[in-house]
């Protein structure tokens, strides 16, 4: 069942038959074009067009990577949350996994698995294959043993389409930090070897960084970071309409 904290979110999708017929609570933002009082293949329309969806990586009790008391989990959602708020702005049909600090596990559609994890990166899967979207960018922090690592790093599939978006999020997130990072394929990623739009995982810097960390903090910065995504998403529509 849903959380009362996490329906304003599904207040849309609960509206969405399809959805409703398959009894899957898929939690997506949109980008508000469609109200209560549109019909329902209309509204099957515009969810069967979605651009992006933006998926915040961890939440609730899955704090992700941490440095302290400093969560991966805070971070994602401080910088997904501001890159949904831009790509809705610029008028992309866009929805996000969870604009609160909550766990995608707990709304499982697959509550006889017993990992919490794999319920999680199920959930995502299932929200990615229901909506379709373009795009798939699940956002990440990064975390190595070695202090010196930083920068951010785009895994992709193999594929065109992803590699083409991942190249350009790359290159906008290393101008952004400086950096001279690669993109890595890689089929090791649930979401990567499950998903079929093209789907990335964006490690937007590191946690295990000092001076990295210090910024990924800033509420200046992540905006920075989500205008530099947003600029990439806006360049490979172009390429990709
Ligand atoms: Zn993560």
């Amino acid at each position: 069942m849903l959380k009362p904290r996490a329906c304003w979110i599904f207040t849309f999708v609960l509206c969405f038959q399809l959805l409703a017929l398959i009894a899957v609570p898929v939690a997506s933002a949109t980008s508000g074009r469609s109200q209560a009082g549109d019909s329902a293949p209309e509204m099957r329309k515009l969810m069967l067009e979605y651009d992006v969806i933006i998926d915040i990586g961890h939440g609730g009790v899955d704090g992700g990577t941490f440095y302290q008391d400093l969560l991966e989990k805070d971070l994602n959602l401080a910088i997904g949350s501001k890159l949904y708020h831009r790509l809705r702005a610029q008028g992309y049909q866009v929805g996000v996994t969870r604009l609160q600090d909550y766990a995608l596990s707990d709304d499982s559609s697959f509550e006889w698995i017993r990992s919490r994890h794999i319920r999680d990166l199920k959930q995502r899967w299932l929200i990615a294959e229901t909506l379709k979207p373009k795009a798939f960018i699940s956002i990440h922090i990064n975390f190595s043993p070695l202090r010196k690592t930083r920068g951010p790093v785009i895994l992709h599939q193999r594929r065109a389409e992803s590699y083409l978006l991942a190249e350009l999020l790359q290159d906008e997130l290393n101008q952004l930090a400086r950096a001279k990072k690669r993109t890595k394929a890689t089929h090791d990623y649930y979401l990567l070897e499950k998903v079929t739009s093209p789907t990335l995982i964006a490690e937007v810097g590191y946690i295990s960084h000092p001076s990295e960390r210090e910024k990924l903090q800033s509420e200046e910065y992540q905006e920075h970071i989500a205008q530099k995504m947003a600029d990439a998403v806006n360049t490979f529509f172009i390429l990709y309409p």
